[in-house]
């Protein structure tokens, strides 16, 4: 799960990690208000949505005068702001976090993330931070220094004046950058994120060391625990469908193709999606019904398919094990009938069951092509959609 900027700071503010006095506006006037509540003669208007690469974008902009101010939240506030990382569509800007105008001298970056590779904790910084760390990434590595978290006894703080040290924080400020890394560190741990990022990290003219950005992701399995970052959830921001699938327990995620899956098992799903690849399409999404569907579950699952205008077709793809055929092919003709059939359908049965699913399916009266196998199937459902596309 993701939330805004300033709801991450307002995070890691509980940490004592150092931060700018900012205040959330939802419009015009609330921002020009909380400009003159902070008082201060700079102040940075930014766009708030779940998506980096806002500065870049004219996302972040920096107003000298209340009347500045007003100009630039009319200009951002609603604007659909297309970034490296919203994908062409945009996101447009419901909110602006208003924040006193920071004196930067450098920026530099500073992440935490969940390491598959040594199945721990890492924590990496970089002299080169602001708005070009990915290009940082891809051409000179060599330039994020890592270090590696043991899980037993937490970041110790000699690791993280290594890091300060070889990012080249000045001498001065190397106390202030240390206590910064182990509380966000401790921030990381506590709330259950996956990535906490902090780019840029400043070291200011007066001589402080601060989180000029926020990026928290947490892990959406450690949610049941973590009831105050739940309330941070903006469902504006994410997906209308996957919102809807989270109701149903339903696997969901949405994809840019246009052939709608309904698979049960990751594994199956995954391999569905290959296959359809394979014979020349392009999947509108990955869902696993999972194991214990109800009638119930695999009607929303198919409306919410449905609800997809991208999708031009879909591929039913279900191996019985302990999922019954029969169940699938009665919420399959039971959705159909609820929302209307509309785009060509091909199902694949197989494993418990199969042959009163079948049946099912040939004696609905439903316009629904059966596939023999998967490959058949994959194949089917690719040369139909050609059809009409
Ligand atoms: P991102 O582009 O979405 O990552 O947004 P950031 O919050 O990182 O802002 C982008 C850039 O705007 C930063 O790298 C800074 O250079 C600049 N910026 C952000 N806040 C301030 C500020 O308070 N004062 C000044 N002068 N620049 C800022
Ligand atoms: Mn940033």
């Amino acid at each position: 799960m993701n939330i805004h900027e300033y709801q991450g700071k307002a995070v890691l503010k509980q940490y004592g990690v150092n931060v700018p006095n900012g205040i959330v506006a939802f419009s015009v006037e609330e921002a020009v208000q909380a400009a003159e509540k902070l008082g201060t003669k700079i102040v940075v208007v930014k766009a708030q949505i779940h998506a980096g690469g806002r500065g870049k974008a004219g996302g972040v902009k920096v107003a000298k005068s209340l009347d500045e101010v007003r100009t630039y939240a009319g200009e951002i506030l609603g604007k659909i702001l297309v970034t490296h990382q919203t994908g062409p569509e945009g996101k447009e800007v419901k909110r602006l976090l208003i924040e006193e105008g920071c004196d930067i001298k450098k920026e530099y970056y500073l992440g935490v993330v969940v390491d598959r590779g040594t199945g721990s904790v890492v924590v990496m910084a970089s002299e080169e931070g602001g708005m070009d760390i990915e290009e940082v990434a891809a051409h000179s590595p060599e330039k994020i220094i890592k270090e590696i978290v043991d899980p037993a006894i937490g970041l110790q703080a000699f690791q993280a004046r290594k890091l300060a040290y070889a990012i080249n924080i000045p001498n001065e400020m190397i106390n202030k950058a240390v206590k910064l890394i182990l509380s966000v560190y401790t921030a990381f741990v506590e709330k259950d994120c996956s990535i906490l990022e902090i780019n840029p990290m400043v070291v200011t003219g007066g001589g402080d060391v601060m989180a000029l950005d926020a990026k928290l992701n947490f892990d959406s399995n450690a949610l049941y625990r973590r009831k105050d970052i739940v309330e941070l959830r903006d469902l504006e921001e994410e997906d209308a469908k996957e919102i809807e699938a989270s109701k149903y327990d339903l696997s969901y995620i949405a994809l840019d193709g246009n052939i709608g899956c309904m698979v049960n098992g990751a594994g199956l799903a995954m391999a569905t999606m290959d296959i359809i690849n394979h014979y020349g399409g392009e999947p509108a999404n990955f869902l696993d019904v999972g194991g214990g569907a109800t009638t119930e579950k695999v009607t929303e699952a198919f409306k919410i398919i449905l609800s997809d205008a991208k999708v031009k077709g879909i591929f039913i793809n279900i191996f019985g094990g302990i999922m019954r055929c029969d169940v699938i092919a009665n919420g399959v003709v039971e959705a159909a009938k609820q929302v209307g059939l509309d785009r060509p359908l091909v199902v694949r049965l197989e494993g418990t069951n199969v042959v009163l699913g079948k049946k099912i399916i040939n004696e609905s009266g439903l316009n629904i092509i059966t596939a023999d196998s998967m490959a058949d199937g994959a194949q089917k459902i690719v040369d139909e959609v050609k059809k009409i596309s």
